[in-house]
């Protein structure tokens, strides 16, 4: 009896072990039979939000899921970095993050996560340039009057941003410190939010990405003063850059990358990967890229290698520039 007992158990164990092995394998062959949650750390409305819901639909498409976007807000993406580093790895949960996710480990003093440990890396997406903005009775029109107006005004004077670690945040404080002055900072859970404060004339300044702020710089709705960027836009000729107008090296592009949580099958992950390249690669997607001087970082970079490199190299380069401004969050 103990000996069938034992046997039975041992059978027991062996199809148990083996059905999971079949189960989990079917899963990942099976990837995705369910709709796939694409994590976004900003508000709904700002540029990441933007690039998330233009790459999700021919995401979807091409995995035969939807892929819903999900904003999940609040100091400065690391709240969703956090959802994210302890969600299942099995390829339903995907984060979208710029920057900050090099950024953050140096910001913040106790981070929930690593950057460099708790996720898989998808591929790079896109490299976004940025603006310096007024709003529009602000009483500045170009940066030499910007200059005089911020020495004689100082903290009076406002900018917003999405939060520490946020592009925006580390633009104005780029800023700052060139122009050697501390403006209030007013963070934001976006800069879709920031913007729409801009435009009320609730708030000063907003170094914003291109994504949504084209359309208001060619109408005038805002005061602009200068591109973030080597070289001027196509898509905003008549902007100078900051460079230009005596700002030497002032360069901040916000690259952004997909992740998902660490220990994701890697037949999942090449599927999202295939996924993201037929994304980037449709031609609505790079149009409606290129109206905002967007750009789709070449195929050879939408890698999982490619996005590593980047992070490391990344957080390797911000974290003693950080700890040096004693820039902490907390
Ligand atoms: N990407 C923006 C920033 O970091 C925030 C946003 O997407 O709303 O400033």
């Amino acid at each position: 009896m103990k000996l069938r007992n034992r046997l039975l158990m041992s059978i027991g164990a062996l199809f148990a072990t083996t059905s999971f092995l079949a189960g989990s394998c079917y899963a990942q062959g099976n990837y995705p039979n369910k709709a796939v949650t694409l994590v976004v750390p900003f508000s709904a409305g700002g540029p990441t939000d933007a690039v998330a819901r233009l790459i999700a639909v021919p995401m979807g498409k091409e995995l035969g899921q939807t892929v819903i976007v999900e904003n999940t807000v609040g100091a400065g993406g690391t709240i969703a970095a956090t959802r994210v580093a302890r969600a299942n790895p099995d390829g339903y949960t995907i984060f979208i993050n710029h920057m900050g996710m090099a950024t953050a480990p140096a910001l913040y003093k106790k981070l929930p996560y690593d950057p460099l440990k708790d996720f898989e890396y998808i591929g790079q997406v896109v490299d976004v340039p940025m603006v310096l903005l007024g709003r529009k009775n602000f009483p500045p029109n170009n940066l030499k009057e910007l200059e005089a107006y911020i020495k004689a005004n100082k903290e009076k004077v406002t900018i917003a941003n999405a939060g520490p670690g946020s592009v925006s945040q580390l633009c104005g404080l780029l800023f700052m410190s060139r122009e050697e002055v501390e403006l209030t900072s007013v963070p934001y859970k976006g800069t879709g939010p920031a913007l729409t404060d801009l435009l009320g004339g609730q708030v000063d300044l907003l170094c914003d990405q291109t994504t949504q702020t084209v359309s208001y710089i060619k109408s005038n709705m805002v005061k602009t003063y200068g591109v973030t960027t080597a070289k001027r836009l196509s898509a905003l000729p008549n902007v100078p850059t900051l460079q230009e107008q005596g700002l030497k090296g002032f360069e901040v592009k916000a690259w952004h990358g997909l992740y998902t949580p660490k220990g994701t099958p890697p037949a999942v992950l090449a599927k999202l990967n295939k996924a993201l390249q037929t994304a980037l690669n449709n031609p609505e997607v790079k149009s409606r890229l290129a109206e905002s001087n967007i750009e789709v970082v070449p195929m050879s970079k939408v890698t999982p290698a490619s996005l590593k490199e980047q992070l490391e190299s990344e957080v390797n380069k911000w974290g003693p520039i950080i700890r040096k401004a004693g820039a902490y969050a907390d």
